[in-house]
């Protein structure tokens, strides 16, 4: 495979916990990249509550998700970190006494050691239900999100889901796309009502369809070449919409994933570790925040940050080995200029 990076220290997952490693093994001068599904950095807080304001991070009487992520990630800058985004983390396997990760891109990263601060595990779109799906996602007539708007110009456009990505993207859309159906199974969007009066607005002027209440129900086409999304109201009666494309946006789940067939050590989706060390049973493996367990445990973003630091000092005599590391303040060393 490509080595897409040779580096001290492979961190999975780029939420809170996983930056602040970033700065904890850095002021140990240990180099780091951070490989996260995403295409944007921090995890639970940037996806799912950036504008809300959380009130117990030691000094900020309150900080939004998505400040907090800007915050981090400045602090983390002047160590350089090499950001992997938009790919998963398949396999991971031991290699010439460090360890060898395979994204979902067919890139290897090569590291001494390796930091897991996979959250609850990979971020993926909630799929519906839908015969024959894969073949039309492996198309992209089936997608979960929209890269260029360009690339469904004069397109037939079905988009399914009630919150904001659904009637954002319609009203995005409308002037792009040759048709643009909404298929909502409520007549309630959860999204924000002035978003919601346009697009009924723009729906009355027959610039938009509402499908209401319906709900999908199969995909009909050829080769992954859609050509009708079926729908049906709860009472079973259908009906067919011409189509080219379905944009479907029933928001994110998380699973575990591939970390399950690593052969660590699990307790109900969480990684055990040593409270001590961080480190899981594979030696050179270590596991912090949400996704690590161990008696104690609190699922709180300053409870990750601590183990962030007893993790970057564990893994240090592996880097730096016969080495003393002596205990010093931030304060003493500073750090260094970006
Ligand atoms: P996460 O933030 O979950 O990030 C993990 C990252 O790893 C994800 O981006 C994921 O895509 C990535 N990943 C997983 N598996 C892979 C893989 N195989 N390959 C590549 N990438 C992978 N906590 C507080 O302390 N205070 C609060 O007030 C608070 N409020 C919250 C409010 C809400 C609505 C929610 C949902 C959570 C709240 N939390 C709060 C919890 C807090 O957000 C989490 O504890 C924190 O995000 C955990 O950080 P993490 O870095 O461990 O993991």
């Amino acid at each position: 495979p490509h080595v897409a990076v040779e580096t001290d220290v492979a961190i999975i997952g780029a939420g809170p916990t996983g930056l602040f490693a970033v700065f904890e093994c850095g002021m140990l001068r240990m180099k780091c990249v951070v490989i996260d599904t995403l295409e944007a950095i921090g995890g639970q807080c940037a996806a799912l509550y950036p504008e809300k304001p959380i009130y117990d991070i030691p000094a900020h009487p309150a900080i939004s998700g998505g400040a907090l992520i800007e915050q981090l990630q400045e602090q983390a800058a002047p160590f350089a970190p090499i950001y992997l985004l938009g790919r998963r983390v398949e396999a991971l396997a031991p290699h010439e006494g460090g360890f060898e990760l395979r994204t979902s891109k067919g890139e290897a990263v090569r590291a001494r050691a390796v930091i897991i601060a996979a959250g609850a595990g990979a971020f993926g779109p909630n799929r519906p239900p839908l015969n024959d799906l894969h073949s039309y996602e492996a198309t992209g007539a089936v997608r979960y999100m929209v890269a260029r708007r360009e690339e469904l110009r004069g397109k037939r456009v079905v988009i399914a889901g009630g919150g904001d990505s659904a009637v954002d993207w319609a009203l995005s859309l409308k002037g792009i796309a040759k048709r643009v159906t909404v298929v909502h199974r409520r007549p309630k969007f959860r999204a924000a009502p002035e978003s919601v009066a346009q697009m009924e607005a723009a729906a009355a002027r027959g610039e938009i369809d509402l499908a209401i209440p319906y709900q999908l129900h199969g995909l009909r086409g050829a080769g992954g070449a859609l050509s009708e999304v079926v729908l049906a109201t709860l009472k079973g009666e259908e009906r067919a919409v011409a189509a080219d494309h379905l944009l479907a946006f029933f928001g994110l789940s998380m699973e575990l994933g591939p970390i399950a067939q690593w052969g660590l050590g699990l307790e109900r989706s969480h990684v055990t570790v040593n409270p001590a060390t961080l480190e899981t049973n594979i030696p050179g493996i270590h596991a912090i925040g949400d996704i690590a367990t161990y008696p104690g445990k609190l699922k709180l973003i300053l409870q990750g940050f601590s183990e962030a630091a007893m993790a970057a000092h564990a893994i240090h005599p592996r880097i730096f080995p016969g080495e003393a590391l002596h205990f010093e303040y931030s304060t003493s060393k500073g750090v260094p200029a970006e």
